[in-house]
């Protein structure tokens, strides 16, 4: 029963992901963290990071989750490895540090891509326990593991922290306002926080995905009014693909990325990103 239940995940998470083998291995003998990994936008990301040679930590909330990721990329003859790790628990969050160095020797490249929507609605109908909730993960918990990670950072010659935020940082979606000013707050922590590191040459950019498919962003794009409106918004005409966005990771992480700092790329297919 646990086997077949295994199986049918591994499917899942497969068939939501392209297996494109990238030509480049511009990470080679890089160590990376990759949170909220297991699926969606996260597992790309780290299964190209690992693609293009470096050595990733899976993880999320789920255990079973966790184990499912990390026997897909290590099927693929990645080298990784997992735990979980709730990014707003403080203790998940040293587990995380500590077993990336005890394993891997390490960090170079921090990837802080969790993020929470538990609220639907005009932004002051918000509940305000709602409203600590997604800060906590999508704003506080980025700043605390960037923290968490500058000592190890510090240790190495070149590394860098990529934070996913949203095209909604700039054009709010709709209904989503709280979720869409985590992801603004966003913007203006990597650029604070990239100039605060820049001396040490340590690197700091966002990330603004448009509208990627992916579990969480299902209602953005599963009836047909949604998609219809989606697609008038979309110059591309198309939803964007998790393997786009870790492509994005990817150069941000890399040397070719060397002299860029406090920014944000954005992979929405066209889709208006002005302040
Ligand atoms: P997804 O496919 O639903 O995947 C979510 C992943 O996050 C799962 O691995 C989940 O695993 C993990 N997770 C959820 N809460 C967590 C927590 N508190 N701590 C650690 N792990 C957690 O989501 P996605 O679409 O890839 O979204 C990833 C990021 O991209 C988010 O920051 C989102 O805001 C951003 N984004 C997405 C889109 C889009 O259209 N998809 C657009 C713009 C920005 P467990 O359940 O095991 O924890």
């Amino acid at each position: 029963m646990l086997r077949l239940s295994l199986a049918q995940g591994l499917r899942t998470i497969a068939t939501t992901a392209t297996t494109t083998t990238p030509q480049c291995s511009r990470l080679q003998g890089k160590v990376a963290i990759v949170t909220a990994s297991t699926d969606g936008i996260g597992f790309s990301i780290a299964r190209r990071l690992a693609q293009e040679g470096a050595k990733v930590m899976i993880s999320s909330r789920k255990e079973k989750n966790v184990n499912q990721a990390v026997e897909i990329l290590t099927r693929e003859g990645l080298k990784v490895s997992g735990l979980v790790c709730h990014v707003g628990k403080a203790e998940d969050r040293a587990r995380l540090f500590l077993e990336t160095k005890a394993q891997f020797g390490g960090l170079d490249i921090l990837v802080s891509n969790a993020a929470a929507n538990p609220a639907v609605g005009p932004v002051l109908e918000c509940q305000e326990a709602v409203w600590d909730k997604i800060f906590d993960v999508n704003v506080k918990s980025t700043f605390m593991l960037m923290k968490e990670a500058l000592p190890l950072l510090r240790e190495r010659k070149s590394s860098s922290i990529i934070i996913v935020s949203s095209v909604a940082a700039y054009q709010p979606f709709n209904l989503l306002g709280v979720y869409s000013i985590t992801k603004t707050s966003l913007l203006a922590l990597c650029k604070t926080v990239a100039d605060d590191l820049a001396s040490e040459s340590i690197r700091v950019n966002c990330i603004a995905p448009g509208i990627i498919k992916t579990k969480f962003s299902t209602p953005l794009y599963e009836s047909e009014a949604a998609h219809d409106l989606a697609m008038s918004k979309i110059p591309l005409q198309r939803l964007g693909t998790t393997d786009e966005i870790a492509g994005i990771a990817a150069f941000l992480a890399s040397e070719d990325a060397s002299y860029i700092t406090g920014e944000t790329i954005v992979g929405a297919g066209g889709m208006l990103s002005r302040l």
